[in-house]
């Protein structure tokens, strides 16, 4: 109604203005005809172009210059195909519409929307020089010059989608197109994916095929997760209906349409179901000048709600691109005529090689036309294509389709959706839903609990964990055992088993949606799940019996000092033995006068023999003395360093002895996992489908190579059912079980007789476990690490390790050790001797030559041969130690009350008097 109101205003306004005469029909020199061709089903373009010229014209009121159109209806590309019969037809009757607009005299013309039409039309404008605007997506490469395309660049489009797929990480993706334009445009998207990680498949919508539910499950069971769809927006509907059949929009599948159009399709019956569904959308329903479109748009119409320009209150791409060519011809046309003035529409016939002469000028302002459209920033390059547009980033929520980022060639994907955005989304979605929690029963994990009424329920650190998370987040569980109960291995075909293996299959019947279990993450597992942050921290180590006391030894005396500190004092005590000789042959005052009564005598004697040194030596080490005692000071040097050296040791023997004799000692057949690998009397194991087996297994490290040789080759022994079994094992055989720290330390505290022997062969981390790109990964995660600072899980590990009936054998048997001292640690005392030797050794030369010059004055010797006389007697160690002195006058000296007799007489003398004389 409102509509033809309009239109009897604007015939007024015309009248009005004298642009047209309602008798003859004719338009006046100033106004300009613009040819719409539209096929009779492209209604909502029709309206879109007529009620755009009728608006624009309306706010170009008080201007001289006005646009009128004429609309022609075309057939559809179907008609103008080969092999319909007709189609050089169809093609005369095109050419004659628009040759008699042209007739008339055109400014542009637009449409139509079919290919094969359109190119007709346009080769025609080329001709003539007659701009074409047209609002479709063309994919040619290179486009006639007099034609301007409003509808994005078809490499722009491609590329966005493909910077998406990177952006989101797809390495592995399906492709569905519906037909070869649908190629056309995912070009970009099948170059997206490069490396020998990546794969892409490719189905097509079979057009006779009225369902899709076999390629979905074909889909779904080659474990297709990320699904790009080239289709019209009329197929997502049917489409996404299918896949809700099959179950394909859990929250795990992701569905990336590449329609601009998602907007328009009713997606009511998918917001709830999980899966991801995104696309990109060119005209933002919230943009101001879209808003007042649209309002207008409803008033012109009777029933807004089914009126075909808003197709259910949505502005198509395509109608809003048609606005917007219509938008650019007005400003194009009027800052033309602004420019030049009286230019005017032509009369051209189709039968002369004629041409619009403003038709050039026309094209270049509207190529350099630059304004803000229904479709956002309207500008062109050079070429005449649009490729400075900004897409907006849709996804399917609770709330509808949202805006969640932005894509521009510049500056790529911009995903806008804040941390708390996204969070608030997730929690939404998990709110109400009953994940399935796989897991395998083992203690203090998670366990089976028979209750007084019978009914039996789950128990566990895992379970209290769980409770913790589901207080905050809100959400139920069920728990159920894995089948094989296994923690999940590459069985080497990329299929596992376990947990692992449920978690993966996570849309059948037997899907877990997460795991919790003392499940370690590793890298091979990281790669086809998603773990949370580590909330324990462990190791693997090895399981065994405590160590047993060992039997008493007969020489344990000698423990208290080590075997080279026994062979050092050896050599030192005959080391001083003989230098003790040797400093007492050298020194004059160890010379004596056997009888000294007769003070005359010249016989001396000296009373360290080889066995009375020895003897000496012996006595002060057993701390016994010996009657014999140096009287040199050379030789009492020496004395005194020996006694120091015999009082050190002693001491540091008893007490060390003291600690021997109280502390028992206990015996393991290994320290450690080397001892362990090398002997042979234990035997040892792991549990068969765990990260610790791929520990062993893919280790470079000889001693774990050795060990996963013997696990392997004897799998009865090397690797037990689960730890329980292992852990039964070591208490009842000679058995080692190797399985993580946190088992062992629950075990050990438990089973007085069992301890963790050695250190920790690696480092890692328990995690729960969710299928790839699960949602509630992130948000689990969170709460763990609040749970690790606020203490939460600590408190959790003491409950269940150390309350529960743990700590049974924290008393410290206390394995005090006493070792064997060293050569380190009584290294110095044997300096100290070495000073005491060659201290006595030098001064027992100083004596010596000292008293060789005495003699060799008393002798009327030359201080030489004195000394070489001494010397051959000194050194003729196997004689007796005694000689006489030969000189006349010479005398004993005392000194220290110690008699002295002169060296090495040859003769005899009685008359000692003499010698002192
Ligand atoms: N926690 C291990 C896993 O997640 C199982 C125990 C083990 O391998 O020692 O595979």
């Amino acid at each position: 109604m409102t509509t033809v109101l309009g239109r009897f205003v604007l015939w007024l306004l015309f009248v009005a203005l004298g642009f047209y005469n309602p008798t003859t029909g004719a338009l006046s020199a100033d106004h300009f005809r613009v040819v719409g061709l539209f096929e009779p089903e492209e209604k909502a373009q029709k309206l879109s172009f007529t009620n755009a010229i009728e608006k624009l014209n309306l706010n170009v009121v008080g201007s001289s210059h006005m646009v009128v159109y004429y609309v022609e209806e075309v057939l559809p590309n179907d008609s103008f195909e080969a092999n319909k019969g007709d189609e050089e037809e169809t093609r005369k009757t095109l050419d004659y519409k628009v040759c008699r607009q042209m007739k008339e005299g055109i400014a542009a013309v637009f449409g139509p929307i079919s290919k094969i039409p359109r190119a007709h039309v346009q080769s025609i404008c080329q001709a003539f020089d007659i701009p074409h605007l047209s609002a479709q997506w063309d994919p040619r490469e290179t486009r006639d010059y007099y034609s301007i395309n409003v509808y994005p660049d078809n490499d722009v489009l491609g590329r966005a989608s493909a910077e998406l797929v990177r952006y989101w990480n797809w390495k592995h993706f399906t492709v569905i197109y519906e037909d070869d334009d649908s190629l056309l445009r995912l070009q970009e998207v099948l170059k997206a994916t490069k490396g020998s990680d990546h794969r892409i498949s490719i189905r097509k919508l079979d057009p006779f095929q009225g369902s899709y539910i076999s390629m979905f499950k074909d889909l779904k069971e080659k474990g297709e997760y990320h699904i790009v769809v080239d289709c019209s927006a009329a197929k997502v509907q049917p489409l996404l209906h299918e896949a809700l059949k099959v179950n394909m929009l859990s929250e795990y599948y992701h569905f990336h349409f590449t329609t601009l159009d998602l907007g328009g399709v009713d997606l009511e019956d998918y917001k709830y179901s999980g899966a991801n569904v995104t696309a990109m959308r060119l005209i933002d329903p919230t943009r101001t000048q879209v808003v007042d479109v649209m309002t207008e748009w409803r008033f012109n119409d009777d029933n807004a709600l089914t009126s075909p320009l808003l197709g259910g209150n949505y502005l198509q791409t395509e109608v809003a691109l048609m606005y917007d060519a219509v938008h650019l011809f007005f400003k194009s046309l009027s800052e033309l005529t602004v420019a030049v003035k009286d230019i005017k529409t032509q009369s051209l016939s189709c039968n002369k090689r004629d041409a619009w002469d403003i038709g050039n000028s026309l094209l270049n302002y509207m190529k350099s036309m630059d304004f803000e459209g229904l479709s956002g920033r309207v500008r062109f390059s050079p070429d005449g294509r649009r490729t400075d547009i900004k897409l907006d980033i849709v996804q399917l929520s609770q709330s509808g389709l949202k805006a969640v980022g932005d894509w521009h060639p510049t500056t790529g994907v911009n995903i806008s959706t804040s941390y708390q955005e996204k969070s608030k989304e997730d929690i939404n979605k998990l709110k109400n839903m009953t994940l399935r929690v796989v897991t395998v029963y083992e203690e203090p994990y998670l366990m089976m609990k028979q209750n007084p009424d019978g009914t039996v329920t789950h128990e566990g650190f895992m379970i209290d964990l769980l409770n913790l998370i589901k207080g905050r987040l809100p959400f139920n569980y069920t728990v159920y055992q894995v089948a094989d109960k296994n923690y999940g291995r590459d069985q080497g075909n990329g299929e596992w088993d376990g947990m692992v293996g449920d978690l993966m299959k996570r849309d059948s019947k037997e899907r877990a949606d997460l795991a919790a279990a003392g499940m370690t993450i590793t890298y091979e597992r990281e790669k086809v799940l998603d773990f949370t942050k580590p909330f324990l921290n462990l190791g693997i180590t090895i399981v065994y019996k405590k160590p047993t006391k060992a039997p008493p030894e007969l020489f344990s005396f000698l423990s208290p000092l080590s075997i080279d500190v026994w062979i050092y004092m050896l050599a030192a005590y005959l080391c001083v033995s003989f230098m003790l000789f040797v400093i007492a042959r050298f020194s004059p005052y160890e010379w004596t006068n056997p009888h000294p009564c007769n003070e005359d005598s010249d016989y001396v004697e000296n009373q360290f023999t080889i066995l009375n040194s020895l003897w000496f030596t012996i006595g002060s080490l057993m701390q016994q003395g010996s009657d014999i005692a140096p009287r040199s000071a050379s030789g009492r040097i020496l004395a005194s360093s020996w006694y120091l050296f015999t009082l050190i040791m002693v001491s540091t023997y008893t007490a060390n002895l003291a600690a021997f004799l109280t502390i028992e000692e206990f015996v393991s057949p290994f320290n450690n996992v080397e001892e362990l690998a090398e002997q042979n009397k234990v035997t040892y194991g792991i549990v068969p489908s765990g990260s610790t087996r791929g520990f062993f297994q893919n280790s470079d490290v000889p001693t774990y190579k050795r060990m996963w040789a013997f696990m392997e080759t004897n799998p009865d022994v090397g690797l037990v059912s689960n730890s329980k079994e292992g852990i039964n094992r070591v208490k009842t055989s000679d058995y080692a079980f190797i399985t993580e720290s946190s088992t062992i330390d629950y075990q050990v505290q438990r089973n007085c007789e069992l301890t963790q022997v050695g250190g920790l062969l690696d480092s890692k981390g328990y995690g729960l476990a969710f299928p790839k790109d699960s949602p509630w990964t992130d948000l689990i995660s969170r709460e763990i690490i609040y749970f690790q600072e606020t203490q939460q899980i600590q408190k959790l590990y003491d409950k269940w390790w150390k309350e529960k009936s743990g700590g049974k054998c924290d008393v410290d048997e206390g394995k005090k050790d006493a070792s064997s001292l060293g050569v380190k640690h009584v290294g110095g005392v044997f300096v100290v001797l070495v000073g005491g030797l060659v201290a006595g050794l030098l001064l027992a030369c100083l004596e010596f030559m000292w008293k060789a010059k005495k003699n060799a004055k008393v002798d009327k010797q030359s201080f030489c041969s004195e000394m070489s006389e001494e010397l051959r007697f000194a050194v003729r160690c196997c004689g007796k130690p005694e000689k006489t002195t030969r000189r006349v006058g010479s005398k004993d000296i005392v000194d220290n009350g110690i008699q002295f007799a002169p060296l090495t007489g040859m003769t005899h003398r009685n008359n000692s008097k003499e010698l002192y004389a």
